[in-house]
């Protein structure tokens, strides 16, 4: 992307139309499968996978000529390619409504300007100057909005609790340790709009007593960082950050802490763990870190996407957050799509949408001629769902109903080529590797389930190991201590339940 912005930077030069254009960088417009993406203003046109080599097309045809580049616009049938298309009319963004994504692709995330220009910091000022504490904490109730990490645990409750819990030194951290494979929901808020999780986290500072922000970061999201570092300096210099914000008397800062890629420090109590600078390893529940979290000291806790909402729900009120959603889950949700879908890429959707619209009309179906064959969410923890519940719409209830989670939004889409046992047996090589090892169900029988598969697959299963398959992964689900062992097995119950007859092939193909 740097090389096309500067072709077209000097492109634009030596066409003497500096003066009248500009190049700005942007965060991910989300269609994957599609960029490098450029977008011309106030045209609305949507260039696709553009090459540097394109720039001075772009800057000939479009900016001097006024001919759009046809061969570079999106190809679709409902869409007519002689003319400038605006890209809400794709049916990739049709559906969508993008909340916690706003800015991304639409603001230079490494320009404190851009984002103030668009609304930002309004939320934080109009908190600390005109709404108690508890007012903020109230709007928070009213919108609904949920943990977006995967638990869904309501976040004004999660606020109210730390709030109260006497003390006068306590704590906010942003979970950005991201952990599921293929999943790439945080890293695009970060990349594209860092402010607003800067914005969010000093809201909630101010909400429940805080001073101290820590956004635990996984070390393998360097372009992250390296946009969270810019943002926090500009926050700084402009009296956003550090004491006396605003000159309301109000004091917080925020400082980076890397995770070292263990996926089990997504774990609420192994982050703290891990920033304390002990093992990341889960803590026996009951333990509540709202109350006695880092450093013993009350902890609010919550990630990424979640903070990317709170700024505009400030903004634009608690009812219209909540008029997005169903009953159970207000607002949108993003999900990183992958797998066997013609468009990949990170969408965001109000919760309701069904699967069926997020694979079939946003996702624009299954490439190659193959036919659908199942979708995982909730990544390694999530179930296999089959096409008879294509129609489920997405909310935390559902989902759980039909034997999957919404998770932190991982999206796999399987086609008929895929085998449904290897596909499990992928997320159990996973989850067994990311065990911390501290719990005996998870570090051993979390090992067992994935040697039965291993010789399922290998064909030397028997029909008893599908029993065992299942008694096992009950167990362990059970009784394991946290997230990651007792959801680990989700993969193999859900796609026993669903694909009992491919399990079956295999054992009996074997014999
Ligand atoms: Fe560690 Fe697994 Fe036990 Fe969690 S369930 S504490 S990851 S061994």
């Amino acid at each position: 992307s740097n090389i096309i912005i500067e072709n077209l930077k000097k492109h634009i030069k030596e066409s003497n139309l500096e003066d009248a254009v500009t190049v700005h960088l942007a965060g991910c417009f989300g269609f994957c499968a599609k960029g490098p993406i450029v977008k011309i203003f106030p045209d609305n046109v949507f260039y696709i996978q553009v090459r540097p080599e394109d720039a001075y097309e772009i800057v000939n045809s479009h900016l001097i000529s006024n001919e759009v580049v046809e061969r570079l616009l999106f190809e679709e049938p409902d869409l007519d390619h002689k003319k400038v298309q605006k890209h809400d009319d794709m049916s990739f963004y049709k559906k969508q409504l993008r909340i916690a994504l706003r800015n991304c692709g639409h603001i230079n995330p490494e320009d404190i300007n851009e984002y103030i220009s668009n609304d930002g910091y309004t939320a934080l000022g109009k908190c600390l100057t005109s709404l108690s504490q508890d007012e903020v904490i109230d709007i928070m109730k009213a919108s609904g909005l949920r943990g977006r990490g995967g638990a869904g645990f309501p976040t004004g409750i999660k606020w109210t609790t730390t709030k109260n819990a006497p003390s006068k030194q306590k704590y906010v951290i942003c979970n950005a340790d991201e952990g599921d494979p293929g999943a790439f929901m945080d890293r695009s808020v970060l990349e594209g709009d860092p402010h607003s999780v800067l914005e969010s986290m000093a809201i909630c500072g101010y909400a429940i007593g805080s001073d101290t922000g820590y956004i635990y970061i996984r070390a393998e999201y360097p372009l992250a960082i390296d946009r969270l570092k810019i943002a926090i300096d500009q926050a700084r210099d402009c009296g956003i950050l550090g004491e006396n914000i605003l000159g309301t008397g109000f004091n917080f800062d925020i400082e980076l802490k890397y995770g070292a890629g263990a996926f089990v420090c997504g774990e609420g109590s192994a982050l703290i763990n891990s920033i304390e600078g002990n093992r990341g390893e889960p803590v026996l529940k009951p333990y509540v870190y709202a109350i006695q979290g880092l450093w013993d000291k009350p902890t609010c806790v919550n990630n990424v996407e979640t903070f990317a909402n709170i700024p505009i729900i400030i903004n634009k009120g608690s009812d219209w957050f909540a008029s997005y959603g169903t009953d159970d889950s207000k607002g949108t949700k993003v999900f990183a799509l992958g797998g066997k879908i013609n468009n990949v890429g990170l969408v965001e959707v109000p919760m309701g949408t069904t699967l069926r619209e997020i694979v079939f009309e946003i996702g624009g179906g299954i490439p190659n001629g193959r036919q659908f064959k199942a979708v995982q969410t909730g990544g390694p923890s999530g179930g296999c769902i089959p096409s008879k519940h294509l129609d489920t719409p997405i909310d935390f209830k559902s989902l759980g109903e039909i034997g999957s989670m919404m998770g932190s939004g991982g999206m796999l889409v399987l086609d008929d080529s895929d085998c449904i046992v290897n596909i499990c047996k992928f997320f159990l090589e996973f989850t067994v590797e990311e065990s911390c090892g501290k719990c005996t169900p998870c570090r051993i029988g979390n090992k067992r389930l994935l040697e039965i598969l291993t010789k399922i697959t290998e064909g030397n299963g028997t029909i008893e190991d599908l029993d065992k398959l299942q008694k096992l992964a009950s167990t362990i689900k059970s009784t394991s201590l946290c997230g990651l062992g007792k959801c680990a097995p989700n993969p193999v119950l859900s796609t026993l339940n669903y694909f009992y007859d491919e399990y079956l092939a295999h054992v009996i193909d074997k014999k």
